[in-house]
C-alpha cells in the first residue's frame, strides 16, 4: 500500500508530500517529494502513533464520579478501591476494551497497562491464576491496540504492613510467587512492574528486578509526600535511594510520577538513564503536585507520558501539560520544545515499553501513523508544524490512523 502524507514528521523535521510504502503493517519506504499517482492521501500532519506508558484501564469507571469529593489522593483511592473490589474477569475485560478503544480514537497505538488486580475478592487465585491479566490482553486484541502488560508485584499495604481489604486481590504472598505466576503467562507481551516501595518489602525488590531480566520494569515513585516520609521513617532513605540499592534503576526502568524528589534522587534517576513517566492530567486531578520534569531530563532521565487514571485520555494534552505546569510553577515560559514533548509521547515512550520498532516514520518501523487535522476549528490558520500539533490541537483533531496492532489484525486505515 502506498500512502501519500500531505505533511509528515520525518528526519529532520516536518516535510510536505511524503510517500510511504506500507506492507503488512511495516514501513518499507519513505520518499520525500510529492510524487504523482499515489493510491491514497492522508491529509493534515502525519506523526508517529502515541505510546500511553501508564494505564490502569479500570480507573476509567471513575470518570465523572469523583469530582464532588473534597480530599486528597488518599480519599480518591478509597473510591478507586471500591471499584476494584467489584470487578470480575468479564467486567474487567469490558472496561479495558472500551478504554483501549477510546485510546485508539485519540491516536494511541501502544499502551503500558499497569496491572495489579490479580485474584478473586477473597484473595484466592482464579482457576487460571492469570485470568485477569488475560482479560486485558484479550481486550487489547479486540480494541486493536498494542499492549505491554506490566504485571505488577503488590504485597503490602505499607512499610511492614500486610495487605488490607481489597488489597488481598493484589497480593501473591511474596515476590517469588509473583514471579512464578507471571512466568506462567508465557506471552512476549508481558513485562514486569512493582507497585511501589510501599507495596514491595525492601528485601524482595531484588526478586522483581531479577524477574524483569532485561525487559521493561515499571514502578510508581514518590507520587505522594506521605510515601517519602514513611519510607525515610522505615528505612532511613528515600524511595529512589531504596530502588537504587536494589539495582532497580536503569534505561529499561520507568519511574512513574517522580513528583516529590530530592536533588540526590534526581541525580540517581538521571545518572542511571531511568525513564520517568509523567501523567500530568492525573497528577493534577489527584492534587499530587508538579514533578521536576525538566530537571530530570537535564540530569539524563528520559521523559515518557501516560494517562494513568484516564480522567482524560488525550496524549496531546499530556504533552502540553508538562510545559504548562512548569510555567505555572516557575512563572517562566519555554521549558520544553514541541519536538521534545512529541518524542516523549512517541519514540521514547515506545522504547520504555520495549517496542524498539515503533515511534518514527522511517523504513523498518511499524506503520503506526496518525494524522492531525490542520483544518479543524482549533488548528485552522496555524502552520503545519509540530508546534501546532502539540500546542494547538487536541485529541479530537486526530482524524485517522494506520496501524497494525496486537498480533492478529492486519494493517488498517481508519478515520476516527
Ligand atoms: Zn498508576
Amino acid at each position: 500500500m502506498k500512502v501519500l502524507l500531505e505533511h509528515a514528521l520525518v528526519e529532520p523535521g516536518v516535510e510536505p508530500g511524503v510517500l510511504v510504502g506500507i506492507e503488512d503493517g511495516w514501513i518499507e519506504s519513505v520518499r520525500v517529494a510529492r510524487p504523482a499517482g499515489a493510491a491514497r492521501t492522508l491529509p493534515g500532519l502525519t506523526i508517529p502513533g502515541f505510546a500511553n506508558c501508564h494505564s490502569h484501564a479500570f480507573h476509567r469507571a471513575l470518570r465523572g464520579h469523583t469530582q464532588q469529593e473534597r480530599g486528597s489522593f488518599w480519599t480518591w483511592r478509597e473510591q478507586m478501591y471500591a471499584v476494584a473490589a467489584e470487578l470480575t474477569p468479564d467486567t474487567y475485560f469490558t472496561l479495558a476494551r472500551d478504554t483501549y478503544r477510546e485510546m485508539r480514537t485519540t491516536g494511541i497505538t501502544a499502551v503500558g497497562e499497569f496491572h495489579y488486580l490479580h485474584h478473586q475478592p477473597n484473595g484466592t487465585p482464579y482457576d487460571d491464576p492469570n485470568e485477569m491479566g488475560k482479560a486485558l490482553l484479550a481486550a487489547a486484541d479486540e480494541a486493536g491496540i498494542r499492549i505491554r502488560l506490566l504485571d505488577t508485584c503488590y504485597l503490602a499495604a505499607g512499610f511492614g504492613q500486610p495487605p488490607e481489604g481489597v488489597q488481598v486481590r493484589y497480593s501473591d504472598g511474596d515476590a517469588h510467587a509473583w514471579a512464578e505466576r507471571v512466568a506462567a503467562f508465557d506471552d512476549p507481551r508481558v513485562g514486569a512492574a512493582m507497585h511501589s516501595v510501599r507495596a514491595v518489602p525492601r528485601e524482595q525488590l531484588k526478586v522483581v528486578v531479577e524477574a524483569a531480566q532485561d525487559g521493561p520494569l515499571h514502578v510508581h515513585l514518590s507520587e505522594q509526600v506521605a510515601e517519602n516520609e514513611a519510607c525515610v521513617a522505615a528505612h532511613g532513605m528515600t524511595p529512589t535511594q531504596l530502588l537504587a540499592e536494589a539495582g532497580a534503576l536503569g534505561p529499561m526502568t520507568t519511574a512513574v510520577h517522580a513528583t516529590h524528589l530530592t536533588d540526590d534522587d534526581i541525580e540517581l534517576l538521571g545518572g542511571s538513564r531511568t525513564n520517568v513517566c509523567f501523567c500530568p492530567t492525573t497528577e493534577r486531578d489527584l492534587a499530587d503536585g508538579i514533578g521536576p520534569a525538566r530537571r530530570l531530563h537535564d540530569a539524563g532521565a528520559t521523559l515518557t507520558l501516560g494517562s494513568d487514571s484516564h480522567a482524560v485520555i488525550d496524549m496531546i494534552e499530556e504533552m502540553r501539560a508538562v510545559e504548562m505546569h512548569e510555567r505555572l510553577a516557575s512563572q517562566q515560559r519555554g521549558h520544553w520544545s514541541a519536538i521534545e514533548l512529541l518524542a516523549a509521547a512517541t519514540y521514547d515512550g515506545q522504547r520504555s515499553l520495549g517496542f524498539d520498532d515503533a515511534g518514527q516514520i522511517a523504513v523498518g518501523q511499524r506503520a503506526d501513523l496518525i494524522c492531525i487535522d490542520l483544518d479543524s476549528i482549533r488548528t485552522r490558520g496555524a502552520d503545519p508544524t509540530v508546534e501546532t500539533a502539540v500546542f494547538a490541537a487536541t485529541s479530537a483533531d486526530v482524524v485517522c490512523l494506520t496501524t497494525r496492532a496486537g498480533t492478529s489484525s492486519g494493517t488498517r486505515l481508519e478515520r476516527s
